[in-house]
C-alpha cells in the first residue's frame, strides 16, 4: 500500500484535511542523505542485531523449510502488471519480490494481490484493470512451470509443497474491483481469485473503508456480496476495512473470514490495525489474522512522526508528480513509491514486529494468527523482515520466544490452509455449481 499511501498524504496535504492517525503515511528521513538507496536488502538470513544462536538459528531453518508457508498478501503484481516484470532476475526498483527471494524464504503459497486503485472507480476500467493484473499472474506461472504453479484450493498449495513449487494465488484488494456486479464476481472466481478485501482505503457503494462511516457497515448489498462470496468458497478479507463493516462481515458469514494484511491494534494504533473485541469475533468464527509487517502498522507511536516529517520534507517533490501524471495513476503511484523508497525511515527492530503475533495469540489463540506481510505494497519494514527471503528469521525469532514447532507450523500457514478448506466446505454445502442459485443483482448504473 505504499505508493498509494504518500499519494493519499499528498492529496490530504492538498486539501489541508489535518492527518488521521490512520493509514496516512506520509514520511521522513534524512534529508540530504541520499545515499542510502533502498535497494532491497539481500541478506536472507539476518536476523538481529544481536549474535546469533546459531544451532537454534540452524533449527529454525529446518522447521522453516520443511512447513507450509503462505503470504496472503503481496503486490509485485503492481510491476507485473504495468512492466510485465515476470518475477525473474532483479526486480524494478523499488520492488522486492523475485522467484530466488521466495525460494530462500521458504514460502509455500503466495497470494498476489489485485490491487485496484480508486482511481479507476472515478475514471472507469475497475474490473479490466483487475483482469490485466489476473493474466500478470498467469503469465508468470506460464514463463516459470519449473518455479511456480497456479492455484486455486488449500489442496493445490499441499500439492505445490509436494513438487517444490511456488503456488501461486490471487486475492482482489478492493471491492469496488467487482463494480457492483454479482456476475462480475463469478467470473473472477472462475478466474481463480480465492479472496476479495470488501474494500480499499476507499469506501464503496456497499461497504465502508476504515475509519470511514458512510453506510454504517455494509449494506444490504454489501451483505449479499459476502453471502455470495460463502456459496462461491472465495474468503471474505477484511482488511482495510471498517469496524462496524467487520463486524457486520462477521455477522453475516458463514465461513471464517481472513484478515490478509493487519496487525494488532493494542499494539499500533491505527484504524487499519484490528482491536482486541473482534480478534476475539474473529476467533470465534474460527478466521485468522495475517499480520501485516508494514513499519507504521507495526508501531505507529515511533513511526508516525517520522512518517510524518518525511511527508513534508518530501511535499513539494509529490506535489509535482502529481501534477506531472495526473492522468497516470500507475505511474504516479511508481515515481511516488520511488520517492519514499530513496527517503526510508530508520529502521524498526524485529521485536516490534513478533509483538503482534504475541498479541494475537494471547488475545485470540494461537489458531488464528499468520503472516501477510505487504511487501512491495509498503517502502518501509523492520529489520530482518523485509523481503520474502527474510522470511525464515520469523521462525528463528518465534522459536526464541518459546513457541513449539506445532505453533509455528500454524502461524507459518497452517491456520490459513485450515480457514481456506474450511471456506471450501461451506461453499459446497451451499451449492454444487459455481451459477448455483447465486443472485445477478447489480446496483448502479
Ligand atoms: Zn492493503
Amino acid at each position: 500500500m505504499k505508493r498509494r499511501r504518500l499519494l493519499f498524504s499528498i492529496l490530504t496535504v492538498l486539501l489541508s484535511i489535518s492527518f488521521i492517525a490512520s493509514a496516512i503515511p506520509a514520511g521522513a528521513q534524512r534529508t540530504n542523505q541520499r545515499q542510502r538507496t533502498t535497494q532491497p536488502t539481500q541478506r536472507p538470513s539476518t536476523s538481529t542485531r544481536s549474535a546469533r544462536d546459531e544451532a537454534l538459528w540452524q533449527r529454525a531453518l529446518a522447521i522453516h523449510r520443511r512447513a507450509i508457508v503462505v503470504d496472503t498478501h503481496n503486490d509485485v503484481t503492481t510491476p507485473m502488471t504495468n512492466d510485465d516484470y515476470d518475477l525473474s532476475g532483479n526486480p524494478p526498483y523499488p520492488y522486492r519480490t523475485n522467484i530466488d527471494r521466495l525460494k530462500k524464504g521458504g514460502v509455500t503459497g503466495l497470494f498476489f494481490s489485485l490491487y485496484i486503485k480508486p482511481w479507476y472507480v472515478k475514471n472507469g476500467g475497475a474490473a479490466r484493470r483487475t483482469l490485466d493484473m489476473i493474466d500478470s499472474v498467469y503469465r508468470a506461472a506460464e514463463r516459470h512451470p519449473n518455479d511456480l504453479m497456479l492455484a486455486t484450493s488449500a489442496a493445490d498449495i499441499r500439492h505445490a509443497k509436494a513438487q517444490n513449487k511456488i503456488a501461486c494465488l490471487m486475492g482482489i484488494e478492493g471491492g469496488h474491483a467487482i463494480e457492483n456486479s454479482l456476475p462480475t464476481l463469478r467470473e473472477f472466481y472462475r478466474l481463480g481469485v480465492r479472496y476479495m478485501t470488501l474494500t480499499w482505503n476507499n469506501t464503496n457503494d456497499w461497504a465502508d473503508a476504515r475509519g470511514d462511516n458512510t453506510h454504517n457497515g455494509l449494506t444490504d448489498f454489501g451483505k449479499e456480496v459476502v453471502r455470495e462470496m460463502n456459496r462461491l468458497g472465495m474468503l471474505v478479507d477484511i482488511s482495510h476495512v471498517s469496524d462496524k463493516t467487520m463486524s457486520d462481515a462477521l455477522d453475516v458469514s458463514k465461513a471464517p473470514v481472513i484478515a490478509s494484511h493487519s496487525s494488532a491494534r493494542a499494539i499500533s494504533n491505527v484504524a487499519r490495525n484490528i482491536p482486541d473485541d473482534l480478534l476475539k469475533r474473529i476467533a470465534k468464527n474460527g478466521g485468522v489474522v495475517q499480520v501485516n509487517f508494514y513499519s507504521l502498522f507495526v508501531d505507529q507511536k515511533t513511526v508516525a512522526p517520522q512518517s510524518d516529517e518525511r511527508g513534508k520534507r518530501l511535499q513539494a517533490q509529490q506535489e509535482a508528480l502529481s501534477v506531472k501524471y495526473a492522468n497516470d495513476p500507475e505511474r504516479l503511484a511508481e515515481e511516488s513509491d520511488k520517492l519514499e523508497a530513496q527517503n526510508p525511515l530508520p529502521p524498526l527492530p524485529i521485536s516490534k514486529l513478533i509483538d503482534h503475533i504475541d498479541h494475537i495469540v494471547k488475545i485470540a489463540g494461537i489458531d488464528h494468527v499468520g503472516l501477510g506481510p505487504d511487501f512491495d505494497g509498503a517502502n518501509d519494514f523492520p529489520e530482518g523482515a523485509r523481503d520474502e527471503s527474510m522470511l525464515p528469521n520469523i521462525t528463528y525469532e518465534l522459536l526464541k520466544r518459546g513457541y513449539s514447532e506445532q505453533d509455528i507450523d500454524k502461524i507459518l500457514g497452517g491456520n490459513l490452509l485450515r480457514v481456506f478448506g474450511q471456506a471450501e466446505m461451506v461453499a459446497r454445502k451451499m451449492s454444487r455449481t459455481i451459477s448455483g442459485g447465486g443472485s445477478t443483482r447489480r446496483i448502479g448504473k
